[in-house]
């Protein structure tokens, strides 16, 4: 992050002409002495790359310097994962998580896994623990579905994922998982983000809600801060008008991550949609955004589904995002 102290008299011009570098400010403070008064604007590190001459050139500018990152390890991380052999992440070809919302049997899993390895996917994806808007919905199959989720996985050659929403849970998924999910529920949950990061897996980090994205960037810190040698972003869909989906996807944030940040962010169209027919769409415009990899629910009997039924696509459905098999 760079402060830009300017002229307070000054300080619309300036404001208006650090936006139009291409800069991303706020403003920070004013300070009134008896020499001068001053406005502070912090340019976030969302901002394009301007050199600082052309900073210190602009009329009404006093000076600037560097203020420290509120998130130094997310800036300095890895920018790739590599699981079980597959890299994924920036610079790397774009990868395919997908798998059933939830794990439901041994069969399904199995089934799933199968479908998913033969139309690219890097990693399988299902939940064990669901964390479900009502208490009366489906709760997954827990430590079991843990054990058919691993092997399912090991039996077609994917990495495995799942998400943990609770502190307790987290050794026993981590005994099984290459990388740990946290979910949008979550993802404020400083007690969870600690215990996850102390397992030392990568993590796949959801937004919450309705996060900003210095929340969301903050949260990765903290898995970082606690021991998570990488984290992956992944954006869901955030709350909005009602559009016809269940969220808003917000391209724009995976542009920022991606193209500003030069961080690692998978689109997870499915959760942002919560309908079949635009999920594949969704997923296009993530990565034409900037997104690495997609996140994707799946499931062959979307009719039989115990959660998400609606947004599930059929495996077939996959191909039309053309994944090589790796
Ligand atoms: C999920 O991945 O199945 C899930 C519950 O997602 P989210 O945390 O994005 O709602
Ligand atoms: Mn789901």
């Amino acid at each position: 992050m760079r402060i830009v102290l300017a002229r307070a008299d000054r300080a619309n011009d300036v404001e208006h002409v650090l936006r139009g570098l291409g800069l991303w400010t706020r403003r920070h403070s004013t300070t009134v002495t008896a020499a001068a008064e001053h406005v502070a604007f912090a340019v976030t590190n969302s901002s394009t790359p301007v050199p600082r001459e052309a900073i210190a050139a602009v009329s009404g500018v006093v000076a600037l310097f560097d203020a420290d990152s509120l998130h130094p390890l997310v800036d300095a991380m890895p920018r790739t994962v590599t699981l079980r052999g597959r890299t994924l992440g920036v610079g790397a070809a774009p990868a395919l998580v997908a798998g059933p919302c939830s794990v439901e049997s041994e069969e399904q899993i199995h089934r799933l896994a199968g479908a998913v390895a033969a139309r690219g996917a890097v990693a399988l994806r299902g939940g064990a623990w669901k964390p479900r808007t009502s208490p009366r919905g489906f709760q997954g199959h827990g430590e079991t579905a843990l054990r058919w989720l691993a092997q399912a996985a090991r039996a077609h050659d994917l990495a495995v994922v799942t998400e943990v929403i609770s502190e307790r849970d987290v050794d026993a998924a981590a005994a099984v998982v290459d990388m740990l999910q946290v979910g949008a529920r979550t993802m404020h949950s400083g007690a969870l983000l600690r215990a996850v990061g102390a397992a030392k897996k990568p993590v796949l980090l959801k937004r919450a809600f309705a996060a900003t994205l210095e929340e969301w960037l903050l949260a990765g810190e903290a898995l970082l801060l606690h021991g998570a040698p990488s984290v992956l972003f992944c954006e869901r869909g955030v709350r909005g008008p009602e559009n016809g989906m269940r969220n808003v996807l917000d391209v724009g944030v995976i542009a920022v991550l991606a193209h500003a940040h030069g961080l690692p962010v998978l689109v997870d169209p499915s959760h942002a949609a919560g309908r079949r027919d635009v999920v594949v769409p969704l997923a296009r415009a993530g990565l034409a955004a900037g997104a690495c990899g997609v996140v994707v629910e799946v499931h062959d009997r979307p009719h039989e589904a115990l959660s998400d039924a609606p947004q599930a696509l059929l495996p077939d459905e996959l191909s039309a995002l053309a994944f090589p098999r790796p």
